[in-house]
């Protein structure tokens, strides 16, 4: 099976059309969405509705289990916050039926996916010792994806050593173990702005990360547009 990898999608339209024209180019079986697919960007409805019609599988995110709710977002930094409370203005009920019944973490038949971590779907796996917690989980699956921090690259557990990689191809072998992040459709943190998402081919072990420009200028405007905080526009350009 070939898969896509996408995650981290917030409502940025012209990122994912364009990964899903790489996707389409190079051909895969299935596209499988990490979550976050709304927050922060100005295209909520439309991504939810091309997630809807392109994955097979998709999780929820932080960001869209707080679109759907109705209590304070407490838990979000002002700029987050004020943008997820227009996200909940601007989604249709549809839209958030959709969302509100998306799985947190799904064990697949060749490996886990979650949002954030396995131990907790709201959890951040940025050091060796947060991936540590999560190789200990796995049981005996091989590979985990997940996404929530939108920084690309991958752990490796090989003889209880790991590793921390941001090579752009893996070789996933029987004798380690690989917690991977494709990183961010459309917010990417690791100051490279340009969107992320990975094929994995189960048959060759074989995965490789994409990096595409996309229309930002786009993106950014209609972020303006909707009268969100420019910060959240600005903050494309340098991808943090
Ligand atoms: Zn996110």
């Amino acid at each position: 099976m070939r898969y896509a990898i996408i995650s981290d999608i917030h409502s940025n339209l012209e990122g994912l059309e364009k990964c899903l024209d790489k996707i389409d180019e190079v051909g895969v079986d299935q596209i499988v969405c990490l979550g976050d697919i709304v927050g922060y960007g100005a295209n909520p409805n439309e991504c939810t509705e091309v997630v809807r019609q392109r994955c097979e599988i998709s999780l929820k995110g932080n960001h869209d289990i707080v679109a759907c709710a109705n209590d304070h977002p407490y838990e979000f930094n002002p700029m987050a916050k004020d943008a997820i409370l227009w996200t909940r203005e601007a989604l249709s009920d549809e839209n958030k039926r959709y969302l509100d019944d998306l799985p947190e973490k799904v064990e697949m038949e060749e490996f886990i996916i979650v949002h954030g971590a396995i131990s907790d779907p709201g959890k951040y796996i940025h050091s060796p010792a947060d991936a540590l917690t999560e190789f200990g989980l796995m049981n005996d699956y091989g590979l985990c994806f997940f996404g929530h921090t939108h920084i690309t690259g991958s752990f490796e557990l090989r003889q209880n050593m790991i590793g921390n990689f941001q090579d752009l191809e893996l070789a996933v072998e029987d004798d380690a173990k690989y917690i991977v992040n494709p990183g961010s459709v459309g917010q990417p943190r690791d100051k490279d702005p340009r969107a992320s998402f990975l094929i994995f081919d189960s048959q060759t072990a074989k995965m490789e990360f994409h990096r595409l420009n996309y229309n930002m200028t786009l993106a950014q405007r209609k972020i303006l547009e909707a009268g969100l905080d420019e910060r959240l526009a600005i903050r494309l350009t340098y991808g943090i």
